[in-house]
């Protein structure tokens, strides 16, 4: 056995869970809980997956800690217990600065449905017809109109409000306006409601708590562990291949991303001809680029606001935001009370982008693009924080590239796949009898919230399927 895997293991889990993102943590708490004796094998030395940080320079960086909403509460309360829960925070103060507006929102739906009458001067009945509409759709609705359709009908011609209502969930998914409204609705209703949410004490603390809950509810947690492959015999799921090793398992989730599932470990011979037919229609999401920046300790900056939607483009486009040298990008700003047991600043840029853009570059164009990056976002802080160069301490960057070397995931998505993900991840064990798919599929199984509901959710199917 490799050494990697030097806990002494059992030769047969009821359950292996390979990946340790937030969906993957979940469902294999919720198995534990329910009494299964559950292995989790995640590749990278950290667990948390894309709910992840990295320590530079004396600070620590959170990666996608930028905002949550309000289900996380009774989510995390229900299924990761108090501690948990009560770390989880509001962010007070979220600022739009773009060509054509700027203001400072809770991102409550009050507060939405106020702006949009008082700034962008729309009538009453019509912003609370918008709500109304979007609050009210459901999964199983006619899922034929598009985001950019559901829009014209209620604000016709007004790409300023189209850019309110859709830039956040473009930097929270990557989606577009040409998507379906339905993917749109449910997750704008689930952000526009309380406001957006963070965790205090940061994704170290949140991670740590997990794993806690997770050894005290018995699970065997091995880092370092890659899956190579599913053991799949005569149609059904035997258990897997890990460093070179077998493990008999009852059941298998895949936290690995539905694409690499269904190619890689479990291997597309194993499936028929009409579920590969719809699987090769999925589309991943797009993947990030971000840049990180620690300030000196000792020094300070003012408060400019918790999560900055900060662009020059003079109108919304899914297409710019995704550009290399896009000038649309979010800053997180986290002050002191982030890690009240560790006060420091820093500062996270993110910004969508593709894949094939960063992975054909060679070694020299490489740096050459990720320091042009990082100029532009030090650039663009300059507008918010006069003389912020002189205060940073420490600069790093991340590309779609160093998200596919650390997750594995397909061109390095972010928020996995599109809509037609969902049916797939769904589908799976009906395909293969033991095999599971838990993480982002579908935007509305997406994020940190998305991600720990769906591992509810496949902890239940799993939990079915062992006891039929
Ligand atoms: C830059 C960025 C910012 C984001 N910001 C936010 C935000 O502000 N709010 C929000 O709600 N969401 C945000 N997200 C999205 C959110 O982080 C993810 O949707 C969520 O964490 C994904 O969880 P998951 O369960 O799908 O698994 P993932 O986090 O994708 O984890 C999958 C795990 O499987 C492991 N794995 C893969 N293959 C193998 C293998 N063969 N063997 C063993 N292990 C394997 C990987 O190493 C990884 O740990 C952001 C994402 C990014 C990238």
């Amino acid at each position: 056995m490799n050494t990697a895997l030097k806990k002494e293991l059992l030769p047969r889990y009821d359950v292996v869970v390979i990946g340790s993102g937030l969906g993957g943590l979940t469902c294999a708490n919720r198995l534990a809980k329910a009494g299964h004796s559950v292995l989790l094998l995640e590749h990278h030395f950290q667990l948390g997956g894309l709910a992840t940080w990295f320590k530079r320079g004396g600070h620590i960086f959170d990666v996608s800690l930028h905002g949550f909403p309000y289900g996380m509460v009774k989510t995390c309360k229900k299924y990761w217990g108090k501690a948990i829960r009560d770390a989880i925070v509001p962010l007070p103060n979220i600022v739009f600065n773009n060509p054509q507006f700027k203001l400072t929102t809770t991102f409550s739906k009050e507060d939405f449905i106020r702006i949009i009458q008082e700034k962008f001067h729309i009538a009453e009945q019509t912003v609370v017809e918008f709500f109304k509409t979007v609050d009210s759709m459901n999964f199983y609705d006619d899922q034929s109109m598009t985001t950019r359709e559901l829009f014209e009908q209620f604000f016709p011609g007004r790409s300023d409000v189209h850019r309110l209502l859709m830039e956040p969930i473009t930097y929270a998914n990557g989606s577009t306006l040409d998507e379906p409204a339905i993917t749109y609705g449910i997750v704008f209703s689930n952000f526009m409601n309380k406001g957006v949410f963070t965790f205090e004490g940061g994704t170290d603390k949140l991670i740590s708590l997990m794993t806690t809950e997770l050894e005290n509810n018995g699970v065997t947690i091995v880092t370092r562990a890659l899956v190579e492959r599913v053991a799949i015999e005569q149609g059904k799921v035997k258990g897997v291949f890990v460093n070179g090793e077998f493990i008999e398992a009852g059941a298998v989730v895949s936290n690995a991303g539905i694409t690499n599932t269904v190619d890689k470990l479990a291997g597309r011979d194993q499936f028929k001809e009409s579920f590969l037919e719809q699987f090769d229609r999925v589309e991943v999401s797009n993947s990030s680029c971000q840049v990180y920046f620690g300030l000196r300790k000792g020094e300070t900056i003012a408060e400019i606001g918790d999560l900055i939607f900060s662009s020059s483009a003079p109108e919304f486009s899914a297409a710019e935001m995704r550009r290399m040298d896009t000038s649309s990008r979010t800053f997180s700003v986290y002050y002191p009370k982030t890690r009240p047991e560790h006060p420091d600043y820093t500062i996270v840029a993110s910004m969508n982008a593709d894949y094939d853009d960063w992975a054909e570059l060679d070694d020299n164009q490489y740096q050459q693009a990720k320091q042009e990056m990082i100029e532009r976002c030090i650039h663009d802080l300059e507008r918010y924080l006069p003389g912020i160069r002189e205060k940073i301490d420490t600069v790093e960057s991340a590309t779609p590239r160093t998200f596919h070397r650390y997750t594995l995931h397909t061109r390095g998505t972010s928020f996995g796949t599109k809509f037609e993900g969902l049916d797939i991840s769904r589908s799976l064990h009906k395909e293969i009898p033991g095999l599971f798919h838990v993480g982002s599929v579908g935007i509305i199984m997406s994020g940190w919230l998305g991600a720990i509901n769906y591992g509810v959710i496949v902890a239940n199917d799993v939990d079915g399927f062992l006891h039929s």
